[in-house]
């Protein structure tokens, strides 16, 4: 990291309830929920702010979240129209900068080192991405400016939602020492207790305590982790993303999760997710990756290269699936990602053909279906799968 780093986090506020709200307005200032049904099967995807103070959140069973917001009104994904909208929006951030970094649908890393002469101060930006935001599709974002994509990250959580946070270079560690534990990015609730089941309940707390202490009661990983975020030090969470290009969209849970079918459903959101910027950016890949990240923080990316381009979210949900079934072994997770690795450009895959033959006939025509349904999103018609995916492999 260069001297004069800076970054910006934008995150859109409780996005898929937030887009249900602008798209029914009679739903506005009520308890919404996305994902899950009245009868309480399935899992929250998401929720509206007013549906969090009933202490409803993501990845929660849906029969839970009914009996916490009894009022609240269930909805199902529209996973097409959500994609829609952040398509739309990343191209408006990827006008301040040609390095951005979405790592999910509603978020994104706009790295604006050396653009002060041409865009203006970092917070200028902000504020004006937030602007253009509210004006141009009705949705609040909330906005973290820092020397480290770690704070930046933080940032923008500080003061949601529609907030915007400056941490200016050198206020890293002052910044991380005026949160609480539970605002440590990347720091979950089994660790949390963990920490304060040795007296360590602030982040000052945690602050004092040496590095070889921290090794000792949590690994060498763990406790190199947590000594660099007691102090503003970026960890590392969103690092090496540029050796070789991938597309990949990955969710980090409040609690971890171990259920499969939780993980499964989670799962199947990402590959949407990642195929479709698959469609929207081009390239060939017949790598699927996922992204693991237990309470122990110790993170793995595993993954495996097929003998074809995965063409179509069916393909891809059955690879990465099938690859978290072999390589997890039902340890709670922290952090699940998905993607595509290796991708290349279509002009770079000449002498291998492999990359263009088609598994079978019906493979075929499943992506090309998937693609004209991308298209037609493009043009922005609002249209449903017929017997669509989400269907076929959720038990709703
Ligand atoms: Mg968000």
């Amino acid at each position: 990291m260069g001297r004069n780093a800076v970054y910006c986090h934008v995150d859109l506020d409780a996005f898929y309830a937030s887009v249900e709200q602008l798209d029914k307005p009679e739903l506005r200032g009520k308890p919404v929920i996305v994902g899950g049904s009245e009868r309480g099967r399935g899992v929250v995807s998401a929720c509206s702010y007013e549906a969090r103070r009933y202490g409803v959140h993501s990845a929660m069973p849906a029969a839970e979240a009914r009996r916490r917001a009894p009022e609240a009104v269930f909805l199902p994904v529209r996973m097409e129209r959500y994609q829609e909208l952040s398509a739309q929006i990343m191209t408006v951030l990827s006008e301040y900068t040609p390095t951005i970094q979405q790592i999910s649908i509603d978020e994104a890393f706009l790295d604006l080192t050396g653009t002060e002469r041409l865009s203006g101060h970092p917070v200028d930006v902000g504020h004006t991405i937030k602007r253009r935001i509210r004006e141009s599709f009705g949705l609040t974002a909330s906005v973290g400016v820092g020397p480290t994509r770690f704070v930046a990250k933080m940032a923008s959580d500080f003061d949601k939602p529609d907030g915007l946070h400056y941490v200016e270079a050198g206020g890293e560690e002052d910044f991380v020492l005026g949160l609480d534990l539970t605002d440590l990015w990347g720091l979950g609730r089994k660790t949390r207790s963990r920490l304060e089941a040795l007296g360590i309940t602030r982040v000052s707390d945690l602050h004092a305590q040496r590095i070889e202490v921290l090794r000792g009661h949590f690994g060498e990983a763990g406790g190199t982790f947590l000594y660099r975020i007691a102090r503003g030090i970026d960890p590392g969470i969103f690092s090496g993303t540029r050796k070789s290009h991938s597309i990949s969209s990955e969710t980090t849970f409040e609690r971890d999760i171990a259920d499969p079918d939780i993980l499964s459903a989670i799962l199947l959101e990402l590959c949407e997710q990642v195929m479709y910027r698959r469609y929207r950016e081009g390239g060939v890949s017949r790598t699927v990756q996922l992204k693991l990240r237990e309470h122990d923080f110790s993170t793995r990316t595993v993954r495996r290269s097929v003998a074809h381009d995965i063409g179509s979210t069916d393909e891809l949900f059955r690879e990465a699936k099938r690859l978290l079934g072999e390589r997890w072994d039902g340890t709670p997770l922290r952090l699940l990602g998905c993607g595509l690795g290796n991708v290349q450009s279509p002009e770079s895959t000449t002498g291998q053909p492999e990359l263009f033959e088609q598994p079978d006939q019906s493979a075929e025509r499943r992506r090309r279906l998937e693609q004209a349904v991308f298209r037609l999103r493009e043009g922005g018609a609002h249209i449903r799968k017929a017997g669509g995916l989400r269907d076929e492999h959720r038990n709703e």
